[in-house]
């Protein structure tokens, strides 16, 4: 069975074609830019030959055509026909409280994605738009939705409540949702399998540290905490995203900077973290080499990082009353050695011991905790778009 996944947002769209048999990728590729200017689509399939088309793509319809050609292309595609693909798997941000699993989409789903868009303004709509358009230019394939916030709609009440007048909650949905939702379920289901406990009684805290990042608790394989909330701007520091602050400093920034709701939010979500403290970069890479060059602020960017996840590590092993297993994956999870370390010192208390040679070791599945440790540490990288085409498969099996 083939499934195309799909990841639309506002000027991209990245996509894999998976043979789920083998669970490979055959091709993957990214159209950039749709809407402005330089716009194309990149590819490579599995024998690893690249095509790159440069041409106008105005909009999604012109994007998701040009997927669909650059797949079955003569010389670098992988298809001989569209026929050959099942289903698509679309990645959407925001299921609100309506969807708790992946769902195959009809038009009630659709009705319901867009019902809780206004939480996710600038996710829901283009992951809209890359349904309608596959809806148009392949109406025979079954669809299914896989949403970033599904996993953790297993949170307890006292978990995504906050402490505003509960008339918000119930007038705008005002609550903790979470993100990172199939990276954590993906991760904490394979490091259930690596624990001699039952998963039913396991207890592991996800860390998915990436550009975005966010931490999970995940007790007896259901997500009963999560860092990120409303929107994906709470939390951990993130490459541009301020995480966690004092809400107060929102309004009083807005009156003495003379900001607008607009700019204020765009200074949390893109100025801030670990470009807005070190002034280097967003990227983890560029701070740790302006640290070694004695940049004092990527410095503190640096410490400030690690000490957020640091305590989110501790609160979520304190709300399961307990831990089994530490999970990093991501971009920086899987990657920094020297940022896990630094995360992880200090917390030898929870009962484990890190393996530095082992944590030193690169791009694989690790455990980075000592053979006797009793809290194990893994290094587990994550994969999003299998879980959205395994999910795609299992429902598509189903009809
Ligand atoms: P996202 O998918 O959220 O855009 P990624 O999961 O790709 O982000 O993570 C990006 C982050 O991972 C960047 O901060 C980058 O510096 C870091 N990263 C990626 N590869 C490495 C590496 N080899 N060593 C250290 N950090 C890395």
């Amino acid at each position: 069975m083939k499934i195309l996944v799909l990841n639309s947002g506002s000027s991209s769209i990245k996509y894999q074609l998976f043979n789920m048999e083998e669970e490979i990728v055959l091709a993957k590729g990214i159209v950039e830019r749709i809407g402005i200017a330089d716009s194309f689509l990149e590819q490579e399939n599995n024998a690893g030959e690249e095509l790159r088309w440069e041409e106008d793509i105005a909009d999604h319809s012109k994007g998701i055509s040009l997927v669909i050609k650059a797949l079955q292309d003569d010389d670098k595609g992988v298809l001989r026909d569209m026929d050959e693909i099942s289903a698509i798997g679309h990645r959407v941000v925001h299921g609100g409280e309506k969807f708790a699993d992946s769902v195959k989409i009809d038009a009630d789903v659709i009705a319901q994605i867009e019902e809780v868009s206004d939480l996710a303004p600038l996710h829901n709509p283009p992951n809209l738009a890359g349904i309608k358009e596959c809806q148009k230019l392949l109406p025979d394939k079954p669809q299914v939705a896989v949403f970033d916030t599904a996993f953790h709609q297993t949170m307890p009440a006292a978990a995504y409540i906050y402490a505003l007048p509960y008339e918000y909650y119930e007038k705008y949905g005002i609550r903790r949702y979470g993100f990172h939702g199939t990276s954590h379920k993906f991760v904490a289901r394979r490091a259930a399998e690596l624990l001699p406990k039952e998963k039913e009684e396991s207890k592991i805290i996800t860390c998915h540290l990436g550009n975005g990042a966010s931490v999970a608790a995940v007790d007896g394989g259901k997500s009963v905490d999560t860092s990120m909330g409303l929107t994906p701007l709470e939390g951990l520091v993130m490459g541009t995203r301020c995480g966690d602050i004092d809400p107060a400093i929102v309004p009083f920034l807005q009156k003495r900077e003379g900001l607008s709701p607009e700019e204020i939010d765009n200074v949390m979500n893109k100025e801030s973290g670990l470009l807005g403290i070190s002034g280097v970069s967003n990227d983890s890479r560029d701070i740790s080499e302006a640290v070694e060059d004695g940049n004092e602020r990527a410095k503190l960017a640096e410490d400030v990082f690690q000490y957020r996840v640091k305590k989110y590590i501790g609160a979520y092993a304190a709300a399961m009353g307990g831990l089994d297993a530490i999970v990093f994956t991501a971009g920086i999870g899987e990657n920094a050695s020297e940022i896990r370390a630094g995360i992880l010192s200090e917390l030898e208390f929870l009962g484990f011991e890190l393996d530095e040679e082992e944590n030193n070791k690169r791009g694989e599945e690790l455990e980075i905790s000592t053979s006797d440790s009793e809290v194990k540490v893994f290094v587990i990288p994550t994969n999003e778009e299998l879980v959205i085409a395994k999910d795609t498969a299992a429902i598509v099996a189903e009809l």
